[in-house]
């Protein structure tokens, strides 16, 4: 585990900002229904967002379902049968305390409040408001109002967070649904289905990614913490016994995925849970934090969850969920054969919170390099998440230069590789904006591209320039989006 790591609120803070005006700027995340005042905790994601999220949802994919034999995915309803959440546990604890500051009025959960010691003499201010009247108070329930620090709060009152709806025109209690809080569910769910169609073998696991909703109480850091928000989920099922095995394999796998795509690679850890944070059906568990600009804070829970939910969903449904190995043998008859109830080790991701912690590493302000020259805001993101590769930009929009550029960026298109045709003001600013959107590869067509068939490519990074065949140019942007290894 990585040394506790100082936080400086205030840069924190002013970076956050500069992220949440940058997202703005350059259309990659809106505030939702913006004409209308916003929606708390909603977003939209613009044009440059869309492709992002794509790009980490999409990497994601291939390194758990294309690049392994062992997993398959599914796209599952968002909505279920209720049923699913009263074995899942959801209906009855899916809960949040929360907790109104009788201060300031400010709403908050409990368990996320600042903590101090057990009946500590804590000051504050009247009402929240600058130059009130100084308040004392002992914080009995060992936290304080986030806001203004006051002790004066009341009872802790325990709130569902599932979003709660009808199927159907009648509003009866028998219509109630929920729109999915997780997309875990479903992969317990169709387990038979998935197993016997696709013939798979345990250890095994489903892969799915897609929206999940929570009526979160507290609003947190832009994007971190919202009310409809993306997951990127995988149970993995494998033999009672074998679970420590694939808990280490499944921790160093989600690190290292991240680790490919960061600049700072230390900026994400592994935490693993004591014993009395583990739930009750847990026998081990990790969070997989960022270092954000507030802190360190959680990406991914990787939890291994014994037969529990197999269980539950076989008692509920009364379906039997288990599986049948033709090659072990029985421990009880040592005849061959064994039937069990698989153990599962669940890696859960947030999709949408890695978009905020790829943005969080990318963003990058880089002083002028010459007495008088302009400094310029880059955003390093990885070439395989930029949402364009290349920008393709003629020097005039004359000469027959636009249909050249035109023809370059059809050349990456029929390749696979997203490109933009940019004509917009001087190729200063141009440059400047595709290093705002992480465009990694800027390419100019200029005088001499008509006489040799060369054009410039710009990199985002180095801001080096070098001249290239055009024939030569898709393969040149495809090779540095290569992987590697
Ligand atoms: P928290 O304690 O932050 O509420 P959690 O432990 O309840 O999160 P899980 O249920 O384990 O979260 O969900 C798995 C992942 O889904 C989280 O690690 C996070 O990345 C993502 N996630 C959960 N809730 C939200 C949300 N409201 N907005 C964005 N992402 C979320």
């Amino acid at each position: 585990m990585s040394e506790e790591r100082v936080v400086d609120k205030k840069a924190g803070e002013e970076k956050m900002a500069k992220v949440v005006s940058l997202c703005k700027r350059r259309g990659f995340i809106f505030p939702s229904s913006e004409i209308y005042g916003g929606l708390r905790s909603c977003y939209d994601y613009g044009p440059l967002g869309a492709e992002l999220k794509k790009n980490v949802m999409a990497e994601w994919w291939r390194s758990v379902v294309y690049e392994r034999e062992d997993i398959v995915g599914i796209d599952a309803s968002i909505m279920m049968h209720p049923r699913v959440w009263e074995a899942s546990g959801h209906v009855a604890g899916f809960q949040d305390p929360l907790v109104d500051c009788k201060n300031c009025k400010e709403r908050f959960r409990a368990d996320k409040a600042p903590k101090v010691e057990k009946g500590t003499e804590v000051e504050y201010v009247e009402g929240g408001k600058r130059g009130g009247k100084k308040l004392h108070g002992k914080a009995e329930r060992g936290y304080v109002c986030p806001v203004c620090g006051s002790a004066d709060l009341s009872e802790e009152r325990m709130f569902n967070l599932m979003f709660r709806t009808n199927l159907g025109p009648v509003e009866a209690a028998d219509s109630t649904i929920y729109l999915r809080p997780e997309t875990a569910q479903a992969m317990f769910v169709q387990f038979e289905n998935v197993q016997s169609t696709m013939s798979m073998k345990v250890p095994f696991g489903i892969a799915q990614a897609g929206k999940s909703f929570r009526n979160e109480v507290t609003v947190e850091h832009f994007i971190f913490r919202s009310v409809e928000f993306e997951q990127m989920e995988i149970e993995f099922f494998c033999e009672p016994g074998t679970q420590g095995t694939w808990m280490d394999h499944w921790t160093s796998e989600r690190i290292g995925w991240y680790r490919r795509y960061l600049n700072r690679k230390d900026d994400v850890r592994l935490r693993r849970h004591e014993k009395d944070e583990l739930a009750h059906y847990a026998d081990d568990c990790y969070d997989l934090e960022y270092f954000f600009p507030w802190g360190w804070d959680e990406l991914e829970g990787i939890a291994s969850r014994t037969d529990y939910d197999l269980r539950k969903h076989s008692e509920y449904s009364g379906k039997k969920l288990s599986y049948f190995d033709q090659n072990a043998t029985d421990p009880e008859t040592g005849k061959p054969g064994r039937r069990y109830v698989p153990y599962v080790i669940e890696p859960s991701a947030g999709a949408t919170r890695s978009v905020l912690m790829f943005l969080c590493d990318a963003y990058d302000e880089e002083p002028a390099t010459e007495p008088g020259g302009e400094g310029r805001v880059v955003l390093r993101l990885h070439p395989r998440l930029a949402p364009i590769k290349a920008a393709v930009f003629p020097l005039v929009k004359k000469d027959g230069l636009p249909e050249a550029a035109r023809d370059i960026v059809k050349r990456f298109f029929r390749a696979g590789i997203n490109a933009r045709y940019d004509e917009q003001h001087s190729i200063g600013k141009r440059y400047r904006r595709h290093d705002e959107a992480g465009t990694p590869y800027c390419l100019t067509i200029d005088g001499q591209t008509k006489e040799d068939g060369t054009v410039t490519i710009r990199d985002r990074d180095t801001m080096k320039q070098e001249r290239i065949r055009i024939d030569d140019a898709v393969d040149v942007v495809r090779k540095r989006l290569d992987l590697g290894a």
